[in-house]
């Protein structure tokens, strides 16, 4: 007869459904039992594993930039901590990091999030344009007046890989994974007692966890709860150039657009306008904004790159928070055990390691133990008072 009740359950079991999964199951003082409901377990449209897998300390609000470099702690000693059964999970974390480059216009507030970073203790260096020439020759400097680049910590990984390593030391620290959709919700009052799957099946709870990515409005709304959390198209182009970039980090260009070593070649991408981003859920690549507009702006900015060959590129969702595109985190006001941890938008999956313990924070002990991210919680949203996150990629 299989269980249908648990102290925890969690609807979504990619990077932070998986990352509270573990945490929680890590946590010495959670006694409970723990439910992952994935209605994806081949996970081949979920953010995680369509993203561009990268983790940078260079933010200018200092919460993002804890929770990242956390991420990196965490990443460093992945292989350990995750074992299982002596199999060590390789997350291929590659510190590459990370080089976002500043015209005039944007040098004051490149100085000012070096300042924070800095104080925080990201390992960042603000560099000249002569410097930024001699270490990285094939890069057009000629508008640049500064650029910070990561010396250390930042970098990309296996997206997926890390996903799976989390899950499975979740799976054998006692989480069950299930297969299902949450359809439906039981909610009494101020608690949520139970999760309703598309099979019919209903799950009680103790304490639900909305980690349902570009699915958690949805999810949310079946609570009598409305989040501010859309689904964003991003496409990320994978191109071979003919020239190598020696040292090539992840470079965030002013205009927005970025590019890192990928395999062989490079993977990069950039945001469409706001006015032609619209709430969607196809896959299909946007191959128009990598002709009119990125390719353009890539070969401008490295000149190597106008000779550069698009190959298979890919099309992925990411959750949107409309508000101030910063994760919305905790409790809602008006529930006593649904937790929320929604709306990254875009810088999800190198916060999931500190999300996840954050989580586990908060269902254990009520509160934070570790990163104080209350102010990352409801509050700011329902009184209309955002968080404003000036290096939003
Ligand atoms: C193109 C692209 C590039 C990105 N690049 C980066 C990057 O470089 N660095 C970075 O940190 N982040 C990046 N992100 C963002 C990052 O991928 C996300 O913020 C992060 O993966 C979110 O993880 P998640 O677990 O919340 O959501 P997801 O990975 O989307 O997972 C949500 C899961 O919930 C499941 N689900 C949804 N609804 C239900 C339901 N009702 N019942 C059961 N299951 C449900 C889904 O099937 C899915 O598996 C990128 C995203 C995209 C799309």
């Amino acid at each position: 007869m299989p269980q249908d009740r648990y102290d925890v359950v969690i609807t979504g079991g990619a990077a932070i459904g998986s990352a509270a999964a573990y945490f929680l199951t890590a946590n010495p003082d959670f006694t409970g039992s723990l439910a992952v409901i994935e209605q994806d377990p081949s996970y081949q449209h979920c953010a995680t594993a369509l993203s561009a897998a990268s983790i940078r300390h260079q933010f200018s609000t200092p919460e993002n930039i804890q929770m990242s470099m956390f991420g990196t702690q965490f990443l460093r000693s992945f292989g350990e901590t995750l074992e299982v059964d002596g199999q060590h999970p390789d997350p291929a974390f590659h510190e590459g990091g990370y080089l976002f480059l500043a015209t005039t216009a944007g040098l004051d507030v490149l100085r000012e999030n070096h300042a924070i970073q800095i104080r925080l203790g990201a390992d960042i260096a603000l560099l000249s344009p002569q410097a930024l020439s001699s270490r990285f020759p094939w890069l057009n400097t000629r508008d640049i007046a500064a650029g910070s680049l990561g010396l250390s910590g930042e970098g990309w990984l296996d997206a997926y890989g890390m996903m799976q390593g989390l899950r499975r030391k979740a799976i054998a620290q006692g989480a069950k994974y299930l297969s299902g959709k949450v359809v439906d919700v039981q909610r009494n009052g101020r608690r949520i007692n139970a999760v309703i799957l598309d099979d019919g099946r209903v799950m009680e709870c103790g304490a639900m966890i909305n980690a349902a990515g570009t699915g958690a409005a949805a999810l949310a709304g079946l609570a009598g709860i409305s989040l501010p959390v859309q689904s964003r198209k991003r496409s990320v182009f994978y191109v071979q150039c003919p020239t190598a970039l020696p040292s090539c980090p992840m470079v965030i260009d002013p205009s927005g657009a970025y590019f890192r070593p990928e395999g062989q070649g490079f993977i990069t991408g950039i945001s469409p306008s706001s006015d032609d981003d619209p709430e969607c859920d196809d896959f299909d690549v946007q191959y128009t904004l990598f002709e009119d507009l990125l390719w353009p702006l890539l070969a401008e900015r490295v000149p190597a790159f106008e000779a550069l060959r698009c190959g298979r590129s890919w099309a992925g969702h990411y959750d949107m928070n409309t508000m101030d595109q910063n994760v919305i985190l905790g409790l809602h006001p008006d529930l006593d055990n649904m937790y929320f941890a929604n709306g990254f938008s875009g810088h999800g999956m190198q916060q999931s390691p500190a999300v996840g313990r954050a989580l586990s924070e908060l269902i254990v002990y009520g509160g934070y133990r570790t990163l104080d991210l209350n102010r990352l919680g409801w509050r700011r949203i329902l009184e209309h008072d955002p968080i404003i996150e000036k290096n939003v990629v």
